[in-house]
């Protein structure tokens, strides 16, 4: 809530006027209490998962051929109830686990000091600020991904995540309601190390939340597999645009993983020693656990290059990364 009554009023506690976005925070803020304001993540995450994945829902109904050649495992088709069910399912622990944390959760949003009140962050705060909360994030979900395919951990928590093989924009938040938990750890640690604007905080949620469902979404998006390997010919890189999806802008941000990345760690399941990152591929190539990954690459490029025809794009290709794997 707001301590000015009128825009006068905080026009005159700024010592200026307030800009064009500072006037509708006013306007939408003034009146609410900050746990209410903090609340709006339950519905922004309810909204982001319903509503995103649904586009690519429908083309793979209406048409399935046209954009099996942007999927990276095409093979591998769910029905519509297998979908649906997938969504029942997180919407449940939509309800009973992520839901109930955000509503005891808004002590220590206080405690950490995120604002609601004005001046607005500049673009440029919200931005460096959003970087860290990503660089944080991806690190710590390094370790704890890492963790939990340990025997015990994969076993008892992890495992029920790595039920799609073939993973899809629905099955994002779709794991144990123990991960669930423990995975909201690394979302908080950004905020609380550097705290910002109750929007900055909005922002964030509702942008992870996108990046895991395109990270899930089993789609193509050509950068992973092609600009990391140097010794690539350019006519490679022509032939793998053609399978490049359209409209993901994610795969201009410098180290960004992305859905072939973490579609492969799906396709090894449970032996995966493999692409462990949530968000960019650093840690993983830091401490070596993309060999699995990087090898498999090579190994498919090189087979692009020696077939014109490219072969089939399927997750047969995968199999000779994953054998590889094993035998590492
Ligand atoms: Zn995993
Ligand atoms: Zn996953």
């Amino acid at each position: 809530m707001l301590p000015y009554a009128t825009l006068d009023e905080a026009a005159a506690a700024l010592g200026r006027n307030l800009t064009v976005a500072e006037t509708l925070w006013f306007n939408y803020s003034a009146n609410k209490s900050d746990y209410y304001l903090f609340c709006h993540n339950i519905l922004f995450l309810f909204l982001i998962f319903s509503v995103v994945p649904l586009p690519l829902f429908f083309i793979s109904l209406w048409r399935s051929a046209g954009l099996d050649k942007y999927k990276i495992q095409p093979k591998v088709k769910l029905s519509p109830s297998e979908v649906f069910k997938c969504y029942k399912d997180v919407l449940f622990m939509f309800f009973f686990v992520v839901g109930p944390l955000q509503l005891v959760s808004y002590p220590s949003i206080k405690m950490i000091g995120i604002r609601t009140g004005l001046p607005l962050p500049s673009g440029w705060e919200i931005f460096l600020q959003l970087l860290v909360y990503f660089m944080v994030e991806d690190y710590t979900n390094y370790w704890i991904h890492r963790f939990l395919h340990n025997k015990w951990g994969y076993e008892k928590i992890h495992k029920v995540h790595h039920e799609y093989t073939a993973p899809i924009g629905f099955a994002a938040p779709y794991a144990h309601w123990a991960e669930v938990l423990i995975l909201g750890i690394p979302s908080f640690l950004g905020p609380a190390m550097v705290p910002g604007h109750m929007i900055t905080f909005w922002l964030w949620i509702v942008l992870r939340q996108i990046e895991a469902i395109e990270t899930h979404s089993g789609l193509k998006t050509c950068k992973s597999v092609c600009n990391r390997y140097t010794e690539m010919k350019s006519s490679a890189t022509t032939r793998c645009h053609r399978y490049d999806f359209p409209w993901i802008p994610t795969k201009y941000i410098p180290f960004y993983g992305g859905a072939d990345y973490h579609d492969y760690h799906h396709y090894v399941g449970g032996q995966s020693h493999s692409n462990f990152a949530s968000v960019f591929t650093y840690c993983d190539f830091i401490y070596g656990t993309d060999k699995g990954y990087r090898f498999q690459k090579k190994v498919l490029l090189k087979l692009k290059e020696g077939v014109e025809n490219g072969g089939e794009q399927n997750g047969g290709s995968y199999h000779i990364a994953t054998q590889d794997l094993k035998s590492d």
